[in-house]
């Protein structure tokens, strides 16, 4: 080995990371530009009733397209914009957009919206909600607001009067990815929620604790009167175990992507054969 050609790799290391570190000083900027721009846009994800597979909401989900960057996943851009408070107009720009493109289709099923947080910070969120409600002409019985627990609700001291005002109004709440990150079972005593959707990293676990897990989960959301939906369905075995197992609502890869348009709001999940289900005993 050469001193020259040791010498490189040690320089480059440091310039990627400044590198890196520009790209991520520059997002809020991009972001707050974004929105102008018209670079955002929404795609809709069904959730189907295991019941019989019929659909029973669209979850509307938040794209951002950057001319720079290529397609940005939320995972990496909502922090940004919680960070830097744009998630308040961000918030409620998909707000609106979901429930025209929703009043607009008509149906029965519901619409699921992702709220972050900090927008529960904000004490006029439930007057803001039924702003866009009377504007967009959405009935309140066909919204879900799905908020994940990033941070502890009850940081936040407006919180609690915000879900008792959107739930006196006839919307529903979900609390999102529950058995991940901080959820946990005193945000199910402190706030009132309608729905309790499940993380997707129940059904990733192994087989041997797949089930039992799922089932103590299930009897969580039942033995607080809530509705379960489970998210991350990506084989036709997990399908199968969700119906076998009771569970009220399912998500997932297998059963339905997101997609720019609702046309998948028309669309019903494969109900398995009686025939095709794993027998009760084995
Ligand atoms: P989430 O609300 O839990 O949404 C479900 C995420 O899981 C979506 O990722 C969806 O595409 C993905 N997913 C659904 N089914 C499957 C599956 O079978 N397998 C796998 N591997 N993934 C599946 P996405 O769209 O990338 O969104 C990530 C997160 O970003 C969302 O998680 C939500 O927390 C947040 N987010 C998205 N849109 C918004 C928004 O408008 N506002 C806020 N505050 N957060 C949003
Ligand atoms: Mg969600
Ligand atoms: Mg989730
Ligand atoms: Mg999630």
């Amino acid at each position: 080995h050469s001193p020259t050609a040791r010498a490189a790799p040690e320089e480059e290391p440091a310039s990627a990371a400044l590198d890196a570190l520009r790209s991520v000083a520059t997002l809020p900027a991009e972001l707050r530009l974004a929105l102008a721009r018209e670079e955002l846009s929404l795609v809709f994800q069904p959730i189907f009733r295991c019941e019989d597979g019929a659909v029973a909401s669209m979850e509307a989900l938040l794209r951002w397209n950057s001319p720079v960057r290529g397609p940005v996943p939320p995972d990496r851009f909502i922090p940004v914009a919680e960070e830097s408070g744009l998630i308040v107009p961000i918030g409620a720009w998909v707000l609106r957009q979901a429930c025209a493109a929703a009043s607009a289709a008509g149906g029965s099923w519901r619409l699921s919206v992702n709220l972050s947080p900090v927008q529960f910070q904000q004490p006029d969120l439930a007057s803001m909600v039924a702003g866009i409600l009377r504007d967009t002409g959405l009935s309140a019985e066909r919204l879900v607001l799905e908020l994940t627990e990033q941070m502890s609700l009850s940081r936040y001291p407006s919180a609690r009067e915000t879900i008792r005002r959107l739930r006196a109004m006839g919307v529903a709440l979900a609390l999102d990815d529950f058995g991940a990150g901080f959820s946990n079972i005193s945000s199910l005593r402190g706030f009132r929620f309608d729905l309790l959707k499940f993380d997707r990293s129940i059904l990733a676990l192994p087989p041997a604790q797949r089930e039992p897990v799922l089932s103590a989960l299930l009897a969580i959301a039942g033995a607080f009167g809530l509705e379960a939906v489970v998210e991350g369905v990506e084989r036709p075995e997990d399908w199968a175990l969700l119906r076998r197992l009771g569970a009220g609502y399912a998500q997932g890869f297998l059963l339905g992507r997101p997609e720019p348009g609702l046309g998948a709001a028309l669309v019903r999940a494969p109900v398995p054969a009686p025939s095709d289900r794993a027998p009760l005993l084995s």
